[in-house]
């Protein structure tokens, strides 16, 4: 029986998280669940799983769970806070944590998991995005298995020799010439460039493919959302920049794929539905049920492929030239990148500048030394957002 801490319970991957662990009650039990907005949510989901803790941001939302839960007769114990992410992620009983907290949000618990020695599964990009080399030393010394959740990565992580899969140094030795991200090319792949500053949040949300939170759908609408998996697949995967390429494939069946040097190309494909990679990591080395239903190949018809377009999606490019560039680089493109689309999504910046955003202040702070411990990362990170937020004004005139 494994035991598990959900962090974000209440988004996308979270629920997914949970559609799957109730697949398999014998397996799987829950040990703490966390939301930031949707209390009346995180309630019923602890009605539903029996947690031991449910944490949430502050007191106010901790009065109003403990309420709920009373209400329930729900024996779970209130935490609050970052500090009481941190414990749920990093306490003695937890065998496994899902860091799907959205944004850098989630790094600080992530990195307990990791520090703790946790079978991480990994879902909070943003986290690697922002402490990459941080994240991935204290994996290391706190003896941490980190199991991709993001699809891409999971995709490749399924493609890879075991001693490959073991420790991310074994990629030359197993052969690996080039990892291939697929990507969808989002909801605005083929409309008219002129058109793009005029999109909507609620246009830009309307994957075609995949259904998720709403500031990863806007990154996915930008390709943000590749180039931040450009910079998590060098985290993850150890390979320079140069050896991570980018393909367009519309209908987002392949996952992600690895060249070897013998030029064959192992790829993972599947429906588009996170419970598979999800069901993967869980599982890991085993296989289980996810929910997900059969790939109808002949239904399908076809698969297209493309490369991006460099006029359409600025922020690819600066994904990889913060890779390129290393240091703070990453980081700072991270932070201004969370700013600017939650100020798109409150209608205070047009979709375009998203990418002028992220450009000003990657120009104006990239150059910085990397930050040595989470500490550095987190003022890092905070300067970067002050910066951004100073601009987005300007930018929306
Ligand atoms: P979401 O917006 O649906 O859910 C986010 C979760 O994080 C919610 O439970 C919310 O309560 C919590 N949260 C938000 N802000 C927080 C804060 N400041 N502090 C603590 N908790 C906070 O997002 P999602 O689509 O589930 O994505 C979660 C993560 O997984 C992101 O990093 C995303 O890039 C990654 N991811 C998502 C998908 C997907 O299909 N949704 C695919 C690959 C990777
Ligand atoms: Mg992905």
């Amino acid at each position: 029986m494994q035991s598990i801490t959900v962090l974000g319970a209440t988004g996308s991957i979270g629920t997914s998280t949970l559609d799957v662990v109730a697949r398999h009650p014998d397996r799987y039990r829950v040990f703490a669940l966390s939301a930031h907005r949707r209390v009346e949510q995180l309630a019923q989901l602890c009605g539903r799983f029996r947690p031991e803790y449910a944490v949430v941001p502050d007191p106010a939302a901790g009065a109003r769970l403990r309420e709920l839960l009373a209400a329930d007769g729900c024996g779970a114990e209130v935490l609050e806070g970052t500090a009481g992410l941190a414990w749920v992620a990093a306490h003695e009983r937890v065998d496994a944590v899902m860091a799907a907290i959205v944004g850098a949000a989630g790094l600080e618990p992530a990195l307990a998991a990791a520090r703790a020695g946790k079978r991480v599964l990994l879902a909070n990009k943003e986290a690697l995005v922002t402490a990459g080399r941080i994240f991935v030393d204290a994996a290391r010394a706190g003896g941490a298995t980190v199991l991709p959740i993001d699809s891409e990565h999971n995709a490749v992580f399924q493609c890879l020799p075991p001693a490959a899969q073991a420790d991310a140094g074994a990629l030359d030795a197993g052969g690996v010439r080039r990892i291939l991200l697929t990507a969808s090319g989002g909801p605005f792949r083929t409309r008219a460039l002129h058109e793009l500053a005029q999109v909507t949040p609620e246009q830009a949300c309307a994957h075609p493919n995949w259904s998720m939170g709403r500031k990863i759908s806007v990154d996915s609408a930008t390709m943000m959302n590749k180039g931040l998996e450009l910079i998590e697949a060098h985290y993850l995967f150890g390979l320079p920049e140069e050896r991570i390429d980018i393909v367009v494939h519309p209908q987002s069946v392949i996952h992600s794929m690895v060249e070897y040097l013998d030029g064959s190309v192992l790829a993972q494909l599947g429906n588009p539905d996170m419970r598979t990679p999800i069901a993967h990591a869980l599982a890991y080395p085993e296989r289980i049920s996810s929910g997900v239903g059969a790939l109808d190949l002949p239904a399908l018809g076809r698969l297209d492929f493309e490369p991006p377009d460099p006029l359409r999606f600025p922020c690819l490019r600066l994904a990889r030239e913060a890779l390129r560039a290393g240091a703070a680089a990453p980081c700072v493109l991270n932070a201004a990148n969370e700013m600017a689309v939650a100020a798109f999504l409150e209608r205070r910046l047009p979709f375009t500048a998203i990418a002028e955003v992220n450009e000003r202040v990657l120009d104006a702070l990239g150059g910085r030394r990397a930050p040595d411990d989470l500490a550095g990362a987190l003022a890092l990170d905070e300067e970067a957002r002050a910066l951004a937020a100073a601009r987005i004004p300007r930018l929306a005139a």
